[in-house]
């Protein structure tokens, strides 16, 4: 049998799943919202064409207006100024959007502290435990945050000092960022780095960092208490939009049962 045959085998047989690790995509999810002077990006919103009516008797269809930075989401290189010479998300190979996904489970820590960042130890001991990353993999970091989503307030989560939310360190996204199999870096919170992490030096070092190197970002994902340590297939697919600087997209995961 194919590989290929194989594949489309166990999903039939139920031997591997389908997981879909996206945020439902409406005007109430949860999206990033920065403090003046910045401009802000806007959620979903759907206009209808025709519903069944007389623009469209037989047919119901809508237009959308939806940020390319809202709900669970990519980030493309060019989406920061230390990638901007890099790919927008049309001219992302999509080999690398298919890939191993390995999960750094800190929901414990997180549980304790929402201003949890990732170390490079954290990294070396998942290392040491399970073997190098895998080549093209998309690091998922499973903090139990997306529990929080049904609600903006505790998904961001903000005080006077800002949002506090999880994240990665300086040294902890050069860290990733310098890692030749590291395809991209996915998170349960609405961006890829920390809430606190415009105090980090420089700031916002996960985008400063990875998608300065050609690593891509993925936000607001679910389910990852659902996605085993190592062994799972993510798949990610945002639209292609050409010159965009990020696109909102389903993410899944092929898991095999034991
Ligand atoms: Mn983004």
């Amino acid at each position: 049998m194919s590989t290929l045959a194989a594949l489309t085998a166990a999903l039939a047989d139920g031997s591997v799943t389908v997981l879909d690790l996206t945020t439902p995509l409406s005007g109430d999810t949860p999206i990033l919202n920065l403090p003046q002077p910045f401009a802000n990006t806007v959620g979903l919103s759907l206009s209808e064409v025709s519903n069944f009516d007389d623009n469209g008797p037989g047919w119901a269809w809508n237009d959308i207006t939806v940020g390319e930075h809202a709900g669970t989401h990519l980030d493309a290189p060019v989406h920061w100024i230390t990638g901007r010479d890099g790919k927008s998300v049309d001219a992302i190979e999509p080999a690398r959007l298919v890939g191993p996904a390995i999960v750094i489970d800190k929901s414990a820590e997180v549980a304790e502290n929402p201003d949890f960042v990732l170390e490079p130890e954290h990294f070396e001991a998942w290392e040491a435990e399970h073997g190098p990353l895998p080549a093209n993999c998309w690091v998922l970091f499973r903090t139990g945050w997306s529990a929080r989503g049904a609600s903006a307030e505790t998904f961001l989560n903000a005080d006077e000092q800002g949002p506090h939310t999880p994240g990665i360190s300086v040294a902890g996204a050069q860290w990733l960022a310098g890692n030749a199999s590291v395809s991209g870096f996915g998170v349960e919170t609405v961006g890829i780095d920390a809430g606190q992490a415009a105090t980090f030096d420089p700031m916002f070092p996960a985008h400063h960092f990875l998608l300065g190197a050609d690593k891509y970002g993925l936000t607001s994902l679910r389910n990852l208490d659902q996605v085993p340590v190592t062994g799972a297939t993510l798949v990610v697919s945002p639209l292609p939009i050409v010159g965009g600087t990020g696109s909102p997209t389903r993410a899944l995961a092929l898991v095999e049962n034991a």
